[in-house]
């Protein structure tokens, strides 16, 4: 019994040899790829005051997002998406007129994943805010969670990406697609690599991450599951600081009738938007 536990515990985060070995050897490879990776793709701009703000409703037309509960049809996650972003942007607009807030999509359209962080990076945005729902079979799973980009330390987290990351199979083009850069969303190690590029925003990205967790677990009656990192397609390129927002899961009764009230979308966009306000002025008080 011992030996069994001796055993267990010789690799990190409860890994089987077979799988630390597999673990290991796509990370070495990760990261001597990442090597090679043109720094200079990614050149970090100095962002010191918050002028744009983008918001992406995750998914939209064909992509319905999760369905949430089995065989209802009430709402869908793609509908949620574009009513808090839209909600959310509201309450930019009118607390705080000298920013600029763009959507990357304002109806029921699909938007490729490629084209939103692109459609940020294009307009110089100093903030990206990317808004969906979770879903787990376990109809128990509740609560919210702040993604940034990183490496997931996981199961869970990696299986939230990668169901998000599965909105580029709506793309038909997606293998041969450059942007992706090979990325295959069934692969594991594929999530890896991808999650192991360095993001040079990574440390406001946290910053965010924890204002909106704490903002929104002060006021939402959705529990607060923390902050939390793993490979997100949609964060991928962004070059600003950003964000995937999980605002609840559309999988558990109490979340998701909260998520369909006005009352409760509210609160989750007021919570999201005082974590903005508290960022805004972290930055524009402290030289970058
Ligand atoms: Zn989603």
């Amino acid at each position: 019994m011992y030996e069994k536990r001796k055993k267990q515990s010789s690799f990190p985060w409860g890994l089987t040899q077979n799988k630390a070995v597999k673990f290991f050897s796509t990370f070495f490879v990760g990261a001597i790829l990442m090597c090679f990776m043109p720094a200079a793709k990614f050149p970090q701009r100095k962002i010191d005051k918050i002028q744009t703000i983008v918001l992406d409703a995750g998914h939209g037309g064909e992509d319905t997002g999760a369905p949430g509960i089995k065989g209802s049809r009430e709402f869908l996650e793609k509908e949620v998406t574009l009513d808090l972003a839209l909600r959310l942007g509201k309450i930019i607009e009118e607390k705080m007129p000298e920013v600029r807030v763009l959507y990357t999509r304002k109806s029921d359209k699909s938007v490729k994943l490629w084209e939103r962080p692109n459609f940020a990076n294009r307009n110089e945005a100093d903030l990206f805010i990317s808004i969906h729902c979770n879903a787990n079979n376990n109809p128990k799973a509740h609560g919210s969670e702040t993604y940034f980009m990183g490496l997931h330390v996981n199961e869970g987290n990696l299986d939230v990406a990668k169901r998000e990351n599965a909105a580029i199979t709506y793309e038909a083009d997606y293998r041969d697609n450059d942007r992706y850069g090979g990325f295959d969303p069934n692969s594991p190690e594929s999530h890896i690599i991808f999650s192991l590029v360095q993001n040079a925003y990574m440390n406001q990205s946290l910053r965010l991450s924890s204002y909106v967790e704490t903002e929104t677990g002060k006021i939402s009656q959705i529990r607060s599951r923390g902050v939390k990192q793993a490979g997100f397609l949609v964060l991928w390129k962004t070059s600003m600081p950003s964000i995937l927002v999980e605002t609840g899961f559309i999988t558990n009764p109490e979340d998701r009738k909260y998520l369909a009230s006005d009352e409760g979308r509210n609160t989750i966009a007021n919570g999201i938007f005082k974590a903005i306000e508290n960022y805004k002025s972290f930055v524009e008080k402290t030289p970058q």
